[in-house]
């Protein structure tokens, strides 16, 4: 009895053992994963900067630019036309590593189509990119954010994820640089996509906006690497 006592008591300890061990691994793990992206600066505010309707031949190589001398990584939104005519621009976009999406071939409002056209504009737009960058495009933004089920559907038929945007500064209007920064600075979290254009204003406010943002303790991230995609 007391032998058999004793034996028990041996595997109650055994057991007790193995729990707190576990204890451990399971804590050391969750040390481990709230110390990783301390190290790969996960802490960092991520936002994604977008241009639409290029590239074109003034803004966007003053665009590239700067993100070049910041490091900074973007997406560009190009209308399919455009890569035949700015086939250096959208080369470059490529080379410096920056995301492309589809925006349409010619800029039109894509609910108002037929089903045929709106898989034309998608289909053409992401053929002229192949053709000239070699790239795949996985992601579109129909021109004036004219979606409805039918473009829905046809998007997901293409494997491809439609992406609005959280911050809009309207610098189409051109209401100035200072406004611009103001109007994304003021607004900025962890997560936005700001709506931007190839446009001379959008480009003279650039360097500051980029700065303003490191400044807050923002990372640029492209849509690709925001979303996961
Ligand atoms: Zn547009």
């Amino acid at each position: 009895m007391k032998r058999g006592f004793v034996v028990k008591q041996g595997k109650v300890y055994l057991l007790l053992l193995l729990v707190l061990l576990s204890i451990q691994v399971a804590l050391a793990a969750d040390e481990r994963e709230i110390e990783n992206p301390l190290k790969d600066g996960a802490i960092k505010k991520r936002i994604a900067l977008t241009f639409d309707d290029g590239p074109n031949r003034e803004a966007t190589p003053r665009i590239l630019a700067t993100l070049e001398k910041h490091q900074v990584k973007a997406t560009f939104f190009i209308v399919g036309w455009r890569v035949y005519s700015f086939k250096d621009q959208i080369l470059q976009i490529a080379r410096d590593g920056h995301d492309i999406g589809n925006h349409s071939y010619d800029h039109p409002y894509l609910n108002k189509l037929k089903r045929e056209e709106i898989e034309e504009q998608l289909n053409n737009t992401n053929l002229a990119v192949k053709k000239v960058t070699g790239m795949d495009i996985k992601i579109y933004r129909p021109p004036y954010a004219s979606y409805d089920e039918r473009v829905l559907s046809i998007g997901n038929d293409l494997n491809m994820q439609l992406i609005l945007w959280t911050i809009n500064p309207e610098d189409w209007r051109s209401p100035g640089a200072e406004k611009i920064i103001k109007r994304i600075v003021g607004n900025a979290q962890d997560g936005s996509i700001v709506l931007l254009h190839d446009k001379k204003q959008t480009a003279d406010a650039l360097p500051k906006l980029i700065l303003s943002l490191k400044e807050k303790g923002f990372e640029f991230v492209t849509i690709s690497e925001l979303l996961r995609i």
